[in-house]
């Protein structure tokens, strides 16, 4: 991640633009310069991680594996976190990693090791191929983490590809799903369609206006508290996506979008190119690349107390 002095960031009209030093390193983590990585004449573009499981399809669908419907399993179950074990054990620090919203945390919010969130619900091939998206959530949540951020002037520019956080977020409602781990009522369906690992497994695309959701309020006060906050989202009986929490951001996820942006009577940006969070002379921002149908535009959070 680079940490620029000077500002990088302009605002000309409606268009937010990014400016960085010549030689500087690729806002991706990469290591590499911008130019040579992410950097393109018409912005940046941050490529999106392969989630397609390598050489032939296997005709193996293993018991137990939610995306058996694809035919390409290994015959290895995993054990597998049904959120990114990395970043369960960066939020465990100090044990206080909490969890709620889910079936067996009841209406409190518990303390719970990250053990406790381990299912057997994907073949090790399923499982492997995914890892690329775990690590990017580790990213992110470092990115968004204000906890620790002290009175410092640092400017800070985050690349992400907002295609994979997307799958991240199917990904982790996936496997919600299918340790039977949402609190839902017994009427709502609660399964796992074929479309949704398809696009799982980069064997199509987001269609409509599915995908991420960011609430628009401004002057919202992040306290950056440790946790993860998870609500399934229910749309004509039928569980469609999931709102997460995560140091007090909120992230939806929806796979069948919101046509009016309007969400818990909140409105919401589709795909927004960056999240600017700024505090006295802190300025951060994490920008998101998108491919196809966005909103785009900017979400400002200020962090002042
Ligand atoms: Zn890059
Ligand atoms: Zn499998």
């Amino acid at each position: 991640m680079s940490t620029i002095n000077q500002s990088y960031r302009k605002v000309v009209g409606s268009e937010v633009r990014f400016s960085l030093p010549y030689d500087s390193s690729c806002p991706c983590g990469s290591k590499v310069p911008a130019n040579k990585c992410c950097l393109s004449p018409s912005g940046f573009f941050k490529q999106p991680c392969n989630t397609t499981p390598k050489g032939k399809v296997t005709g193996i669908s293993r018991e137990k594996c939610y995306a058996n419907s694809l035919n390409d399993c290994c015959k290895k179950l995993s054990g597998e976190h049904y959120i990114s074990q990395n970043l369960l054990h960066h939020l465990n620090i100090n044990n206080s990693l909490s969890v709620s919203g889910f079936s067996w945390t009841g209406t409190d919010t518990k303390t719970v090791p990250p053990s406790a969130l381990a299912s057997n619900i994907l073949c090790e091939r399923h499982n492997n191929i995914l890892s690329g998206l775990d690590s990017i959530a580790l990213k992110l949540f470092h990115a968004l983490d204000e906890s620790d951020l002290s009175d410092t002037d640092d400017k800070e520019l985050l690349l992400f590809s907002g295609h994979d956080l997307e799958r991240w977020l199917l990904k982790t409602l996936c496997g919600l799903i299918a340790s039977k781990s949402l609190a839902l009522t017994d009427d709502v369906e609660r399964g796992i369609q074929r479309e949704w690992l398809e696009i799982l497994y980069g064997k199509s695309e987001f269609s409509g206006e599915a995908g991420l959701y960011i609430c628009k309020t401004t002057g919202h006060t992040f306290s950056g508290a440790h946790g993860v906050e998870a609500q399934a989202i229910v749309k004509k009986g039928k569980v469609s996506g999931l709102g997460l929490k995560i140091c007090g951001y909120e992230l939806v996820f929806s796979m069948t979008g919101f046509p009016t942006r309007v969400f818990d009577s909140r409105d919401f940006a589709y795909r927004p190119l960056e999240l600017y969070a700024i505090r006295g002379k802190y300025e951060k921002s994490v920008v998101f690349s998108w491919e196809g149908a966005a909103d785009l535009g900017t979400i400002t959070l200020n962090l002042n107390k």
